[in-house]
């Protein structure tokens, strides 16, 4: 697919609903060190036998394929994609991938003081990081026995390895974390990073999501009830814009700020598919066209056949065809069959 001149043309994907797909989020493995409480149950999923995972050189080959299509991003998950032996090879290999410009990785951070140097020396841009809470009695609570401090040093090695800009993953959830909001928020003023309030999406049953000891199920906020909450403490935010990764957050700034403060929206916000302009892939070698909706392709019986990769670009477009306009969660829509954890957010 390359030209005369080594340059890999660009031909955008393009879906039925006329949205540009250029990035991918690969779940690279569906294990974790942790087990928070809208993502995963307490006793863990039955993890996919290794050999049902796709090999580093597989997710390799699938991106050289799919770059070679149009894609220009790809996002590393998990579950936690730390614990994936290799990964430091994988992002090396991305990073080499002509037509790829951006490579980024969704991580609980834990492991970032052991990896953050690698990761940046192989090519890696910048991370997210999960972060729900500053307290850390609360942060074992939701994370079922995650240490606050442990995160806190991965995203000072983040920071020193050049991994920039630290972007911060919160979920909210009323009467677990709703009353940190304005706390964390603040952060933004002495901090550079770019904090994002989720909001949180329905993966995982009621019984399953409950806080130990309070029995408490988890409640929906949505992101204008966050914003109002920030505004009231601490006054009016600035409309403001990211300058990596492009992607789903509507950002704003306090006045001063080093940071900034964002907002994703996939349940109150009518128009969040409508600009929607990514795939995943499953660690056991599926692609989900969209997060919320349970339909995929399998791409990993096309690798494990042999297939070339004119039949693995057959398979990229059916996905991309398959794209739905939205996520229909209001019309009852659910995803039913794999947790976040399965996928990769
Ligand atoms: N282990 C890594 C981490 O925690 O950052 C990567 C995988 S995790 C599934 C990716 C993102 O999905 C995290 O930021 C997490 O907060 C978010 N997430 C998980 N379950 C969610 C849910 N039910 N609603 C909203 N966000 C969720
Ligand atoms: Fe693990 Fe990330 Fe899910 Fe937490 S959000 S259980 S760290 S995959």
């Amino acid at each position: 697919m390359s030209t005369s001149n080594g340059l890999v043309p660009r031909t955008p994907l393009i879906d039925p609903f006329q949205r540009s797909i250029d990035y991918l989020r690969v779940s690279v493995t569906d294990r974790c060190n942790l087990r928070c409480v809208y993502c995963m149950p307490e006793q863990g999923i039955p993890s996919v036998p290794h050999q049902e995972i796709l090999t580093l050189e597989e997710i390799a080959r699938v991106i050289r394929v799919a770059a070679g299509m149009g894609l220009r991003r790809v996002r590393l998950t998990g579950g936690e994609p730390l614990v994936r032996k290799g990964v430091v090879n994988l992002v090396r290999w991305i990073s080499q991938t002509p037509g790829i410009e951006d490579i980024s990785l969704t991580t609980n951070s834990i492991l970032l003081p052991s990896y953050a140097h690698e990761l940046a020396a192989a090519g890696l841009k910048r991370v997210n990081v999960s972060l729900d809470t500053l307290r850390p009695q609360r942060f074992r609570q939701i994370t079922r026995h995650g240490d606050l401090s442990a995160v806190m040093a991965g995203i000072a090695a983040a920071r020193d390895a050049g991994l920039s800009p630290t972007k911060l993953n919160v979920v909210v959830m009323r009467e677990v974390n709703d009353d940190e909001i304005a706390e964390i928020a603040r952060t933004t003023l002495e901090e550079d990073w770019q904090v994002r309030f989720i909001e949180l999406m329905p993966f995982m049953d009621e019984q399953e999501t409950c806080i130990r000891d309070t029995s408490r199920a988890l409640g929906f906020i949505p992101s204008q009830e966050v914003k109002r909450q920030i505004e009231e403490a601490l006054g009016s935010l600035e409309v403001a814009e990211s300058t990596a990764g492009g992607g789903p957050a509507k950002y704003y700034r306090l006045p001063g700020a080093r940071g900034l403060i964002g907002f994703i929206s996939p349940l109150s916000e009518g128009q969040f598919c409508a600009t929607c302009n990514r795939m995943r892939l499953t660690a056991d070698g599926k692609i989900r066209p969209c997060l919320l909706t349970d339909q995929e392709v399998n791409l990993k019986e096309t690798l494990r056949r042999g297939g070339s990769d004119d039949d693995l670009r057959q398979r990229v477009l059916e996905a991309l065809h398959s794209k739905p306009d939205a996520h229909h969660l209001g019309d009852g829509n659910r995803p039913r069959r794999r947790k976040m954890a399965q996928i990769g957010g």
